[in-house]
Formats: C-alpha cells, sequence, structure tokens
C-alpha cells in the first residue's frame, strides 16, 4: 500500500519536472482567466460563513497560543541579528521617504539645509551647515507628533504644510541663545 503511494508521488514529480515549465505556464493563466471568478466565490464564502469562520479562527487561536508564543519566541531568537537589520533598513528608506516628500513641498528634489527660509535676521542665517538633515517644525511642535512621525509622513496621513529640512545646525533656530 505505501509502497504504490510511494511509486504515485515518484511519478508525479518525475511527471512535473519533465512539464514544468508547461505546468506553470497554463497554471498561471488559468489563474489570470479565473481570477475574478475565484475572487468573487471567495467573497461569496466569507460572507456566508462570517460566523463560522470567525469561531473557527478563534477557536484555533485559542487552541494554539501557546505553541504561537513559543514559536515567536523562537523565531525571533534564532533571527535576530537579522529581524533587527532588516527594521533598520525599513525604517532608514521611511525616513529618507519622508525627507524627499518635505524637500518637493519646497521644491527641491532631493533634500537639503533650507536655512533661507529662517528670519531674515536670525544669526544662524550666516552659519555654515554642520550634521545630518532633519525635519523641522517650522510652529515648533514637533514633541507631540514624535511618534511614527516618518512614517505618517512616507504614507501621507500627514501633511508636510508646516515642515521643512535643515541640517543639526540650522534647525536649532527656534532654541533661546
Ligand atoms: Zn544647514
Amino acid at each position: 500500500m505505501s509502497d504504490c503511494h510511494e511509486n504515485d508521488k515518484e511519478y508525479h514529480r518525475a511527471y512535473y519536472l519533465a512539464h514544468r515549465e508547461e505546468i506553470i505556464r497554463k497554471n498561471t493563466i488559468r489563474a489570470r482567466e479565473n481570477s475574478d471568478r475565484v475572487r468573487a466565490y471567495h467573497q461569496e464564502y466569507r460572507r456566508l460563513n462570517s460566523k463560522k469562520m470567525k469561531l473557527y479562527f478563534q477557536r484555533y487561536a485559542r487552541k494554539h497560543r501557546r505553541e504561537k508564543a513559543e514559536y515567536l519566541q523562537r523565531y525571533w531568537t534564532e533571527h535576530k541579528q537579522e529581524l533587527m537589520a532588516k527594521q533598520r533598513a525599513y525604517a532608514a528608506k521611511t525616513r529618507a521617504h519622508c525627507m524627499e516628500i518635505i524637500a518637493q513641498r519646497w521644491g527641491d528634489a532631493v533634500p537639503r539645509c533650507r536655512f533661507d527660509t529662517l528670519p531674515e535676521n536670525h544669526p544662524l542665517r550666516h552659519a555654515p551647515c554642520y550634521g545630518k538633515l532633519q525635519a523641522d517644525h517650522m510652529n515648533g511642535d514637533g514633541a507631540k507628533d514624535r511618534r511614527n512621525f516618518y512614517c505618517a509622513v512616507a504614507s501621507g496621513k500627514r501633511g508636510v504644510e508646516d515642515l521643512r529640512v535643515l541640517c543639526r545646525l540650522h534647525q536649532l533656530w527656534n532654541q533661546q541663545y
């Protein structure tokens, strides 16, 4: 019995390998042709079975809660470096995108320090740039904006009318001196 099953598996594997390209091509075409129908079917299924599905997922989550927590814990420990690097890369990308959006509001394709927008007679206007570029809150209410700021700007959730790009030095414009 199990031999037969194994043979079947072997046969299917060999068949797949021999016709791989063709199978993938055909499946892709079929999926494309049927995508609307399949989507409609799933939507209808979810609509008719929403209660049942909710119960099922709840029960499943309850039953596997410990397993899931352990798995996540293990996954985090084993992939810590990699996950943190990914997180850092994502944060840097979001920040860069955010800075670009703010720069564009001032007509700049590439972010640059806009110390020329400081008040006319501000002493820092004549100081050379120094340090990393930052997003400057022109109305000075940056503190309440700290959480998810870059994300909000990059996704368009937060407008940029009151923002500009300044270097670390020129951003001191509103400090007491
Ligand atoms: Zn500057």
